[in-house]
């Protein structure tokens, strides 16, 4: 049987130190390593909420996270939006208070959904075409990103791209990502100047849908075939009422029984990537084509219609049903 790799880049939208040691102390546990983003600042709009490095005891977890092996990087300095906006001096103040704090740099970004400074951000990420419909579907992307737009008060994309090697952009709804996108990690040449190299992650926001996309059988098709899964998540929702989501658990424990699983954070992974991609003579960084990334941009799409319209278990749903357990 081949190996196959298992990452997770998290997103930090409200993570705490309370509802993350459990879950990080059951990966580690496991043997699981992969990618935490933090945040730098506590967030300036509403409703986000979330742990930040201002906290000690959340920065001295968030240390000892790296010291096991995990990557830590940044989900923007913090969550901002048009009204209460960071710019580029609280950005790299923001960056500086991040390696004081921690004594390393962060590694990997993940650019959080309306902050300004948001480097190729939001609609930003598709082709002129589909980034039109996008627009169209999420009203929220009225307004546009800055990050890499030089002389904007909110462009700090010269600091992003001397800091992250790889730029996540496209999502899908199957558990081996590099089926769905066979370039990662890839240049997208219209999307360079400020990024290096882009990935794909597979589409699971929260528990409902990490447990619907590692099924039975997607992962035995994994295992299979070989290959890789950098899955999209938010762990802050994993850990509830002094429990681990069951199934979560499960399907961790499936995948360590497994041992052709490699699981290391999504730098390393998609560095092992490219070098056995070198190592058979082909490009290792290839430049992805428009026709390919159009592809990518349709199959991104239809798995957001699927999980917001026809499975129902995107944050949307999600987050919803959070609210009414509350009411209740
Ligand atoms: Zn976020």
């Amino acid at each position: 049987m081949p190996k196959f790799y298992f990452s997770i880049i998290d997103d930090t939208d409200d993570a705490t130190l309370e509802n993350i040691k459990p879950v990080y102390d059951f990966l580690y546990s496991k043997g699981i390593l992969i990618s935490k983003t933090v945040w730098v600042y506590p967030p300036l709009d509403e409703p986000s909420s979330g742990d930040c490095l201002q906290r000690d005891k959340y920065a001295d977890y968030i240390k000892l996270l790296k010291q096991r092996g995990y990557e830590i990087g940044l989900h923007n300095v913090g969550s901002a939006d048009y009204d209460s906006p960071y710019t580029r001096e609280k950005i790299l103040a923001g960056l500086d208070f991040f390696e004081q704090r921690l004594g390393f740099k962060p590694t990997i970004c993940v650019n959080h959904s309306y902050n300004p400074d948001s480097v190729y951000g939001g609609y930003k990420r598709f082709n002129p075409l589909m980034a039109a419909v996008v627009k169209k579907m999420y009203k929220q992307y009225g307004r546009t990103f800055y990050g890499e737009v030089e002389g904007s008060p909110y462009f700090w994309g010269d600091k992003y791209k001397e800091l992250f090697k790889y730029s996540r952009n496209h999502e899908c709804g199957t558990l081996q990502t590099t089926r769905y996108d066979r370039f990662m990690p890839y240049i997208d040449p219209k999307r360079s100047k400020f990024a290096n190299y882009w990935y794909s992650a597979t589409f699971a926001p929260n528990p409902d849908v990490f447990n619907h996309v590692i099924s039975d059988k997607a992962l035995k098709r994994l295992e299979r075939r070989g290959g890789c899964c950098v899955l999209f998540t938010h762990l802050g929702y994993y850990y509830k009422n002094g429990k681990l989501n069951q199934g979560f658990v499960e399907r961790i424990e499936k995948l360590v029984a497994n041992p052709n699983c490699i699981s290391m954070p999504v730098t390393q992974t998609l560095d092992a990537i490219a070098d056995a991609r070198a190592a058979v003579g082909k490009e290792k960084y290839p430049t992805i084509s428009s026709f390919a990334k159009f592809r990518l941009e349709i199959l991104h799409l239809l798995t957001r219609i699927k999980y917001r319209y026809f499975v129902k278990l995107d944050d949307y749903a999600f987050k919803d049903l959070k609210a009414e357990m509350f009411v209740k």
